[in-house]
């Protein structure tokens, strides 16, 4: 076999989340087994839903796990740019030779056309997909068009008849008719490829020899074989691992768990515990307290057919059960009391800075500030009742509140506190009493130290979470925001 070369393509579009960290995990493990090279991508075509800081902020959630990766945006590599939106000349190249092969086609319909389209397949009972409309454009209707600058995606051509059939790593022989697939769309009205195209042409320049990504691709799949044949390339071999699980089942999603990776640092997690739960779902046959290893004996243990394809539940108690026994035993005593030394230090000085003018004794401390150092606050519906807002207010407002947590840019105290401010609107109340319940859901009193400075202290992920228990607690929410495929889908990785 030729050299095994991984890679994980994560796009910057928010916090660093938990199921990056299991597919980095994972394709690290397969590299390290075979003496290959595993390497990142970043996946930032999508510049309508690129954060800032996120791309910084993969990087340091992966290496506060300890990952490493041989070539990548940071650390350079001689395939590089392994930023996606660097390498425009080069998709720009790759489409021409599409088009000039006959495997894709300007497309002209109009947002207005492709959703009429939909809505009579749909009513057939059909799955939408493209019908192939500007297909019969001839070569003159799609010079006058362009001509007359009507805007036009590239769409790549399906064949008609058979089916697409792979060996997957993971789930086996995979057949997907052709009928089933959508003619994707290549390159975007304006001149952005999407992902579809630019990660092929990535994978195959970047000499990346198998794919291990989530399951949520497999649809995609044969699209992406197909490109591979239109190039006359070869294509990588196909892992696709299935989607970590909520406890009920569903994929794992933020509104049901917590899922960004710094949550699980503030929440005094070890990163070698993480590393060592994520990792047991691709061990075999080991139980008790062979469960607990360090990655270098999972590295030498991992296997691929160990994961259960139904998905791997996400279970914190058993996150728990890991970080206990690290903690008891992988720890020497001087490292177990200076890691979680080194964890409040921080949080410590900081909050006895805000803590200054209220403190009398230093045995007012824990009173003060221990909320900042709890996991669980452990509220009740009753831990709310002293407030001026009753109980339907305190429902809306930390349900909007929870929702409004991401849309927060930099998550400091003055933007915050705008967020909150943000809120009279939708909910017809004054600042003042929106912030009631969110005091007691933040710092489990109705007063205590500044909200908004806690609230930057803490992080975004602690405060979405307890915002998330908090209205959790209150059976609300208002009706047309309730959607099936939400609660379904969850949000994408
Ligand atoms: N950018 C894609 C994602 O974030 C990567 C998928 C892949 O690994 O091919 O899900």
């Amino acid at each position: 076999m030729s050299q095994v070369r991984v890679r994980i393509a994560p796009s910057p579009t928010g916090e660093p989340h938990i199921g990056t960290a299991y597919t980095a995990l994972v394709n690290i493990a397969f590299a390290k087994q075979h003496g290959g090279q595993f390497i990142i991508r970043v996946e930032d075509t999508d510049t309508s839903r690129t954060v800032a800081d996120a791309e910084a902020k993969i990087y340091e959630s992966l290496r506060w796990l300890g990952m490493e990766w041989a070539e990548g945006p940071d650390v350079g590599g001689p395939y590089g740019p392994y930023r996606q939106t660097e390498r425009r000349a080069i998709y720009d190249t790759h489409i021409a030779e599409l088009m000039g092969k006959g495997h894709a086609f300007k497309c002209f319909c109009t947002p207005e056309r492709l959703d009429t389209m939909r809505a009579l397949q749909r009513k057939k009972g059909q799955s939408p997909k493209y019908d192939g409309h500007c297909l019969k454009l001839t070569a003159d209707e799609v010079a006058a068009k362009e001509a007359a600058g009507e805007p036009h995606v590239i769409r790549m051509k399906i064949p008609t008849e058979g089916e697409c059939t792979w060996e997957d790593g993971v789930y086996g022989k995979v057949t997907i008719p052709w009928a089933d697939v959508d003619m994707q769309v290549l390159v975007k009205s304006d001149g952005m490829p999407t992902y579809h195209l630019a990660h092929m042409v990535d994978d195959h320049l970047m000499k990346i020899s198998h794919v291990l990504r989530g399951e949520e691709w497999i649809s995609s799949t044969p699209k992406h074989i197909k490109l591979f044949e239109y190039f006359g390339w070869d294509a990588p071999k196909y892992v696709h691992l299935p989607v970590l699980r909520n406890l009920d089942r569903t994929k794992l999603s933020k509104r049901k768990s917590p899922t960004s990776i710094s949550w699980f640092e503030r929440q005094g997690y070890l990163p070698e515990a993480v590393v060592n739960f994520l990792g047991n779902f691709y061990v075999k046959s080991v139980e008790g307290d062979e469960e607990v290893m360090d990655v270098a004996e999972f590295y030498k243990k991992f296997d691929l057919t160990a994961v259960s394809k139904a998905g791997p539940v996400f279970d914190l108690a058993k996150l728990d059960w890991f970080n206990g026994r690290w903690l008891r035993e992988k720890l020497s005593e001087d490292e177990y009391v200076a890691r979680v030394a080194g964890w409040a230090a921080h949080t410590v000085r900081e909050g006895l800075k805000m803590a200054r003018t209220r403190m009398v004794r230093f045995t007012d401390l824990p009173d003060w500030m221990g909320f900042l150092l709890k996991g669980d606050l452990k509220l009740t519906k009753e831990s709310f009742a002293g407030l001026k807002t009753d109980e339907a207010k305190n429902a809306a407002i930390l349900y909007h509140a929870h929702k409004a947590v991401d849309a927060i840019g930099a998550w400091e105290a003055p933007a915050i506190w705008d967020a909150i401010k943000g809120l009279e609107g939708t909910l017809g109340l004054k600042a003042r009493d929106i912030t009631g319940p969110l005091y007691v859901a933040i710092t489990g009193a109705a007063q205590g130290l500044p909200l908004t400075d806690s609230m930057a202290l803490m992080g975004r992920a602690m405060c979405r979470d307890r915002l998330r228990k908090a209205r959790d607690l209150f059976d609300w929410q208002p009706f047309e925001t309730k959607t099936k495929m939400e609660e379904e889908h969850g949000d994408n990785a």
